[in-house]
């Protein structure tokens, strides 16, 4: 019997992330491109669906983005990405002259 845990790992799951990352690999967070792995939209922790296309989006993961640098994955962690975004962009509005 496969546990939960075990579904983020599994065959379903990296088809799913293959197949989204074959048709973008634009990344939720920082907006570059060459994406290496997918994340949770609304995070399966807080009730997200965690096989639904439509809930996983392009990311950059372990290796962080080659553009900006940033660790996107971990910088959004467990939060919404609306949340994150947010934060992203407020932090932009002040970076003014
Ligand atoms: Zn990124
Ligand atoms: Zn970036």
């Amino acid at each position: 019997m496969a546990t939960d845990r075990s579904e983020l790992t599994s065959y379903e799951y990296r088809q799913l992330r293959a197949r989204i990352l074959s048709e973008s690999d634009v990344c939720i967070v920082c907006g570059h491109d060459a994406s290496d792995t997918t994340d949770h939209i609304h995070p399966v922790s807080k009730g997200g669906a965690r096989l639904d296309p439509d809930n996983l989006a392009p990311i950059h993961g372990v290796a962080g983005c080659p553009v900006c640098l940033r660790k996107c994955n971990s910088e959004k962690g467990d939060r919404p990405l609306a949340e994150v975004v947010q934060l992203v962009t407020s932090v932009d509005w002040f970076a003014g002259p």
